[in-house]
């Protein structure tokens, strides 16, 4: 049998665990998978885009894990009450091809997402930074804020969308979160002001220049999550040109990140080289550091793992029979003929 965890169950499970230790114990469960990088069999996802969206498969595995997920990115979505990105993923027994979970991955690649930044963050922002603004005020935000805020100390979160209604809605949802101060800003140039950190999150397809070179400040550390596809960045060229750039997977970023705007041999620091130790993260405390994210497989890998071993402990989600367990293994034309139990027999 599969587990098989839906969106109540995934709910259910991030609201029992606390969604702070959800990301500080993803976060750390993704780091340790980065430890592994040479374990991993690696790919840039497979994305078929659409004028107004794309939908990638992105699979990764080691000697035991298979895991891959389906997610799409549609910006328009919203304006027809549909989320901009939507997911689901499963993992799979490398040694038998066994499915052993079947999962939503929205709300997981949310948290997913924002532990990832954060614990990029680690390596990258300045040591006592205390704020952040946040440019894109949608599905992914509430997370991202949670996420500084819990890994890293942010206090202060200074808020700009260009739809105030988004703006309104995370300062709702996270009015009265301790130890969180919450700023609206007036323009994007308004909320990284003094920031220490700036995390865009936006959502176009399209090359945007949500930042600007005259906003960014020396030893600002940019988390740049929106811009994950050909055609879609968030960062004006000279920009990334200047600062010192960590990606997750190269061979991916150079198609989907910020670096599509650079020539294919610009420098580029893997993430993994720092989480290892071989690369030093911030170099100085004027320099300007870019996390140049567009979500790479290892991560959903981690957060599959930590999706069923959390769900296994906890006792959440459901078994469900997505593949035939057969008494004979070469009958499976017996699961045509009901009159015969062809499965289930072995576990009774
Ligand atoms: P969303 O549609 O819920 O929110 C995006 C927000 O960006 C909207 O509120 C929109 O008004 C705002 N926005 C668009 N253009 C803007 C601009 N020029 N200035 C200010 N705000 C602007 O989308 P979401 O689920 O929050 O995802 C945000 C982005 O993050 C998407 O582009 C998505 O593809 C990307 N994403 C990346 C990763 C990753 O691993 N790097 C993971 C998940 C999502």
């Amino acid at each position: 049998m599969t587990r098989y965890i839906d969106v109540t169950d995934l709910s259910r499970l991030v609201t029992r665990k606390g969604l702070t230790n959800c990301l500080e114990e993803m976060a750390e469960y993704i780091r340790q998978d980065y430890l592994r990088w040479h374990d991993f069999e690696k790919c840039a996802r497979v994305a078929n885009h659409s004028p107004d969206g794309v939908i990638e498969l992105m699979p990764a595995s080691d000697a035991n894990l298979y895991a891959f997920k389906y997610v799409n990115g549609h910006p328009k979505n919203t304006r027809h009450g549909m989320l901009t990105v939507m997911a689901f993923g499963a993992l799979g027994d490398v040694d038998t091809g066994k499915p052993l979970l079947l999962s939503e991955m929205t709300l997981t690649t949310a948290i997913r997402t924002a532990a990832t930044s954060a614990l990029a963050a680690r390596y990258l922002a300045r040591k006592g930074s205390r704020s952040m603004a946040l440019i894109g005020n949608g599905s992914q935000s509430e997370f991202q804020a949670i996420a500084f805020h819990a890994l890293l100390g942010i206090e202060e979160i200074r808020l700009y969308d260009l739809d105030p209604q988004a703006t309104a809605k995370l300062a709702a949802n996270l009015a009265g979160y301790p130890g969180i101060r919450l700023v609206k800003a007036a323009s994007v140039a308004d909320a990284v002001r003094g920031a220490d950190i700036v995390t865009t999150v936006t959502a176009d397809k399209a090359n945007a220049t949500i930042l600007t070179p005259e906003m960014i400040e020396p030893g600002m550390h940019l988390n740049a999550v929106g811009g994950d596809c050909p055609g879609k960045t968030e960062l004006h060229r000279d920009i990334v040109e200047r600062a010192r750039v960590i990606v997750e997977y190269e061979p991916q970023s150079r198609i989907e990140g910020e670096i599509q705007q650079m020539p294919a041999d610009s420098p580029v620091t893997e993430f993994w080289q720092l989480v290892n130790g071989e690369i030093e993260g911030r170099e100085s405390a004027e320099q300007v550091t870019l996390f140049d994210s567009v979500g790479f497989a290892i991560e959903d890998y981690s957060a599959l793992r930590y999706v069923l071993d959390v769900a296994k402990a906890l006792d959440v989600g459901s078994e469900i029979e997505l593949v035939p367990d057969l008494n004979d293994p070469k009958d499976l034309y017996a699961l045509l003929q009901p009159a015969v139990p062809a499965i289930g027999k072995k576990r009774a």
